[in-house]
């Protein structure tokens, strides 16, 4: 990575406040949290204008009460053309063992844990939000390819069908996803693990339609969840070995509903069609720094993790937040070492927690030693008896870590 900027004699330079690299879920969020700031800010997006980025798939994304509270005071949720599905009870369980978690919204004096959305629509609604955003400048479909320091400047290279441009910033923001290129050329080296699971995805109907509730199956092969849509079908997460999954996406709908109703059993009646199914890899790479001279990465570029606790764009969503918060703080140079250091340190707690939450319910649920199963079915046993663990459970499921960013804490009208 060339520490210089990276020029040529005569090429025009584009000058912003901020650059933001992807404008996929959580550089979007940011686009939109940075608005009203009077800041010159840039996206960068690989996706062309009319298409929606890849990553707004059918995946069904659970928000955390959180991540509501502040896209609602971001203006984005009004935007949300299909209804988000509320879950009320929250309820995991393993295959084969007595022992069982079941939680109750009502019981935390709240309606709902978090709501259900496809992440299509979502990205829909992000859509509409960004179109009003006035000074927003958004290069796109254009790619992200280097980035070098000059004095108190980010110099960056991007391409688009035109060839390349060059621009100039006070802080370059890495939200490109897992892969982040942003993070290669900040110099930050991330620590990858491959869970060795395929997870599976596909909207799903039974003959009860879905009232409130979320479930969690843990499995030998890993975790079966079941998410209510606001469309009377739930979306299915089925997690199988990485040695299986071809075999899996070969199957016909009707094979595919048997081995969901064998994963995942009776709890939410029987399965009797399913949606297209789309698959990922189950792994997590964590950046081993999150800022760098003039540069700070979020989201999935921070950290891309398991999907099974349904928190990476929870996480994501307080990172952008909390820098926005940082920003606004320190009135003057938007990328000076203190802005991003504050950052830093307002993100330790909420990110090694969830990371371990996340990480550990992985973990618990693809171990298919029989050794282990006593000890699992005591495991939830035990979190069903202790306040204290069920209260831990609860506070990650509504999005409630750490510092927690005033835009999630501010209540819905
Ligand atoms: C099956 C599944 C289920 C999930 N369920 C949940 C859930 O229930 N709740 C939850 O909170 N999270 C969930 N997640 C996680 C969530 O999807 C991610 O945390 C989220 O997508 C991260 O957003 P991001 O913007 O950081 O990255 P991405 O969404 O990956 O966006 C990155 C963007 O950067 C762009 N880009 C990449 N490289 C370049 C480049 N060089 N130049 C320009 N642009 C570039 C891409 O086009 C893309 O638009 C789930 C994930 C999976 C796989």
């Amino acid at each position: 990575m060339p520490d210089h900027a990276p020029t040529t004699p005569g090429t025009a330079v584009r000058r912003h406040d901020i650059v933001i690299v992807g404008g996929g879920l959580v550089g979007a969020s940011l686009a939109i949290a940075l608005d009203g700031l009077g800041l010159d800010v840039a996206m960068v997006e690989a996706a062309p204008a009319g298409a929606l980025p890849a990553v707004f798939d059918q995946r069904n994304l659970s928000f955390a009460e959180a991540t509501c509270n502040a896209l609602d005071n971001l203006g984005v949720w009004r935007l949300l053309r299909t209804p988000a599905a509320p879950i009320r009870r929250i309820h995991v369980s393993r295959r084969g063992d007595f022992g069982r978690v079941e939680l109750d919204a009502r019981d935390y004096d709240r309606e709902a844990f978090g709501q259900v959305v496809v992440a299509s629509d979502f990205g829909e609604a992000l859509e509409s939000r960004l179109g009003e955003l006035r000074k927003l400048v958004r290069y796109r479909p254009a790619r992200f390819l280097e980035s070098g320091v000059d004095g108190e400047q980010r110099i960056i290279r991007i391409a688009d069908g035109e060839g390349e441009h060059v621009l100039s910033t006070r802080l370059l923001i890495g939200a490109d996803g897992t892969h982040s290129m942003v993070r290669a050329a900040l110099g930050i080296p991330a620590e990858h693990h491959d869970y060795d699971k395929v997870l599976f995805v596909a909207r799903m109907r039974c003959d009860r339609a879905p009232d409130g509730n979320a479930y969690e199956r843990l499995g030998d092969d890993g975790p079966t969840a079941l998410l209510p849509r606001g469309d009377r079908h739930y979306g299915v997460v089925h997690a199988v070995s990485a040695a299986d999954a071809d075999a899996v996406a070969a199957l016909d709908d009707d094979a595919w509903c048997a081995r969901i109703q064998d994963a995942f059993g009776w709890r939410a009646g029987r399965f009797l069609s399913a949606g297209p199914r789309s698959r990922y890899p189950a792994q997590r790479v964590l950046a081993e720094r999150l800022v760098a001279q003039r540069g700070v990465v979020i989201g999935n570029a921070a950290q891309t993790i398991h999907p099974i606790g349904a928190q990476g764009f929870n996480l994501g969503l307080r990172d952008a937040l909390t820098l926005v918060e940082c920003i606004a703080a320190s009135p003057g140079d938007v990328g000076a070492g203190e802005v991003l250091q504050r950052h830093a340190q307002r993100r330790v707690e909420d990110r090694s927690r969830t990371i371990a939450f996340s990480d550990g319910l992985a973990r618990l649920a693809a171990n298919p030693s029989p050794l282990l199963r006593p000890l699992r079915t005591f495991g939830m046993g035990a979190i069903a008896q202790l306040d204290a663990v069920q209260s831990m459970l609860v506070g990650g499921a509504m999005g409630y870590r750490g510092d927690v960013p005033a835009l999630c804490r501010q209540v819905r009208a």
